[in-house]
Order: structure tokens, then C-alpha cells, then sequence
């Protein structure tokens, strides 16, 4: 098996200073296999972003590693970050995010083009090209951001990625504004794109059905850490966190034969300002709620995320 192209350990991200403090993601661990999906899945506010943009940068990293083709790298400072946009590049649910609306079509795509492959000597063509590998019009380069549909926006923002050449992308809720039939042109789309350039793939969303359709390995991630992790199948049909197996509940559709055995999950996601003690996930769990002992031990220490290809942090299943 090839080493992981991008893989993070127990990273931490905090915001703030003071009483301000909250620390988004606690002690995260995930790697990304060349050519492969690995997707970041949990509610609002469970870190997800915070995730990919410490990856690239944009989030103030305060313990834990990142390592890129193997090496390790430190996206907080100059070179790591420039060394990581060289290889990972963003996309965003809003394409307004990674597309100057100022910018024409040709000139933002033409400018990646610039900026990370000056060896390409005909960047017209190679826009084209490009805009027709994601489905588009050569003839789009001429026109503007505002001038497309949601759909449309998301392909150039695709395809202005693809120009900088880096074989990895980071795709933040990328088809979570669109309506359901576009989100699956798009989709497909990417899916596509994986297939004929081996791309990698870490591919944020809250959507379970979206992330099913696209992934090779899940992680879960709850409060700012991740409570589950594996390959797709396993995390689907045999969850073993029991707030994976409540999100899976609250999806009939992909698992009617759980929806009634594990129940869903009661109250909402906790204030990561002040996360609960112990297992951040024990005020909403049913097997703590049903075990005393259990719950004794969920509120006051924190569960080792355990497991090598299958990890998962709970100590219900520690004990099975
Ligand atoms: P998700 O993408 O899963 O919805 P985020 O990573 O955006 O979650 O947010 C995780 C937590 O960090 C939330 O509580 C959010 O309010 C907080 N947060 C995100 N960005 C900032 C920031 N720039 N400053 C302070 N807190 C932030
Ligand atoms: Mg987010």
C-alpha cells in the first residue's frame, strides 16, 4: 500500500484567547490514501472546517502533526503553506470563496495557471481545456462568476483547482447549496475526475447519503473530535460509536433496519466554548444513559481512540 499523501495526528486547533478560548478539534487523526475519498463527516460545528483549513493554513494549529507525500510539514508558517498549496487545494460550499467575482472566468483559472504551472506556455488553451473537462464551455472563460447558475460556479471553481496541478482536493460542503439534482452532476462529476486523474479526495459534508455515495473511508467527528473512524462499508453497516449509530438512525433511507433499534439522538450538540467532561458525547448517549456504571466512567474520563484500520472512541466498545 502506498504511504498516505496527507495524513494529520492528533492535531489540535484552538480560536481565541481567554475566556474566548474554544478549542475546535481536539487530538485528530486521519490519513488520505493517493487516488482515494476520505470523508469528514459530523452536525454544525463539529470542526470539520476547522480541520481542512488548519490543513492548509488558514487555522492556527497549537499541537499535533501534518505530514504531506510523507514528510512533514507545518502549514502555519510560509514555506509549509506554499509547499501545501502546491499539492492540496480548497473548494468551498460558497464558489464565491475561491472565485474572485471580479475575475473573469479565464483570468482566475488563466492565473492558477500562472502561479503554479508557469510551464504551460498556452494557458488559453489550457483553460479550455480545463473548462471542458468539468463540463463547461470553453467559451465560459470570457464571462463572469455572477453570470452562472450554483452548479455552474462549483465547476469553476473545480476547474480552477485542477490548474494548479495539485492532486488533492479538500471539498468543504461543495454541494451542500445546491439543489439535490445538481448536487448529483456534481458529484458525479468529481467522481469522474477521481477516476481519470487519480485525484485524492477529503471530502467534507453533514450529508450522510452524499457521503456514502462518495467515500472510501469515513471519519466521524463529534464536539472537535473524531469518535469513529474506517473504511466506508464497515462505518455504514456496522457503526460502532453510538452517535454514528444514532446519525445512521436519522437516515431511514440508508439504514431502515436500524431506525428503530438504536433510536436517535436526544438533545443537541453541545458549546464547544465548554464542551461536557469526559466522553464530549456522554449527555446525549442512550448506552451511557442505560449502563451507570458505564456512564460513570463517560463522564469524568476521556476515551482512547482506539483501532488501527477501524478506530473508534467509546468506552462501551473498549470494554466489548
Ligand atoms: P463545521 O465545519 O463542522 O460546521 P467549524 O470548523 O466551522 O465546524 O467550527 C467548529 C467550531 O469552531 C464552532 O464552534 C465554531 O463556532 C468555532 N469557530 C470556527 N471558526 C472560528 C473562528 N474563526 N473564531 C472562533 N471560533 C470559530
Ligand atoms: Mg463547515
Amino acid at each position: 500500500m502506498s504511504p498516505p499523501l496527507l495524513s494529520i495526528d492528533r492535531l489540535a486547533v484552538r480560536y481565541g484567547a481567554g475566556a474566548n478560548t474554544v478549542t475546535a478539534v481536539q487530538e485528530a487523526s486521519l490519513s488520505l490514501a493517493p487516488g482515494t475519498t476520505h470523508a469528514l463527516v459530523g452536525e454544525s460545528g463539529s470542526g470539520k472546517s476547522t480541520i481542512a483549513r488548519a490543513i492548509v493554513g488558514l487555522a492556527p494549529i497549537v499541537a499535533g502533526n501534518v505530514t504531506l507525500d510523507g514528510q512533514p510539514v507545518d502549514p502555519t508558517r510560509a514555506a509549509g503553506a506554499a509547499r501545501m498549496r502546491r499539492r492540496v487545494q480548497m473548494v468551498f460550499q460558497n464558489p464565491y470563496a475561491s472565485l474572485n467575482p471580479r475575475a473573469s472566468v479565464g483570468d482566475a483559472i488563466g492565473e492558477a495557471l500562472m502561479l503554479h504551472r508557469p510551464e504551460v506556455a498556452d494557458r488559453a488553451a489550457e483553460t479550455g481545456a480545463l473548462l471542458n473537462r468539468v463540463g463547461l464551455d470553453p467559451s465560459a472563460a470570457g464571462r463572469f462568476p455572477h453570470q452562472f447558475s450554483g452548479g455552474q460556479r462549483q465547476r469553476i471553481a473545480i476547474a480552477r483547482a485542477l490548474a494548479t496541478g495539485a492532486p488533492c482536493l479538500i471539498l468543504d460542503e461543495v454541494t451542500s447549496a445546491l439543489d439535490v439534482s445538481v448536487q448529483a452532476t456534481i458529484l458525479n462529476l468529481l467522481r469522474g475526475l477521481q477516476r481519470e486523474l487519480g485525484l485524492s479526495y477529503l471530502f467534507i459534508s453533514h450529508d450522510l447519503a452524499v457521503v456514502r455515495y462518495m467515500s472510501d473511508a469515513v471519519s466521524v467527528l463529534y464536539l472537535g473530535r473524531i469518535v469513529e473512524s474506517g473504511p466506508r462499508e464497515a462505518i455504514f453497516t456496522a457503526p460502532r460509536h453510538p452517535y454514528t449509530q444514532g446519525l445512521l438512525a436519522a437516515v431511514p433511507s440508508i439504514r431502515p433496519e436500524a431506525a428503530t433499534a438504536a433510536g436517535h439522538i436526544r438533545g443537541e450538540i453541545g458549546d464547544p466554548r465548554n464542551p461536557p467532561p469526559g466522553c464530549r458525547f456522554h449527555p446525549r448517549c442512550p448506552r451511557a444513559a442505560a449502563e451507570a456504571l458505564l456512564m460513570a466512567r463517560c463522564r469524568t474520563t476521556v476515551p482512547v481512540f482506539t483501532g488501527t484500520d477501524r478506530r473508534v472512541a467509546c468506552h462501551a466498545e473498549a470494554e466489548a
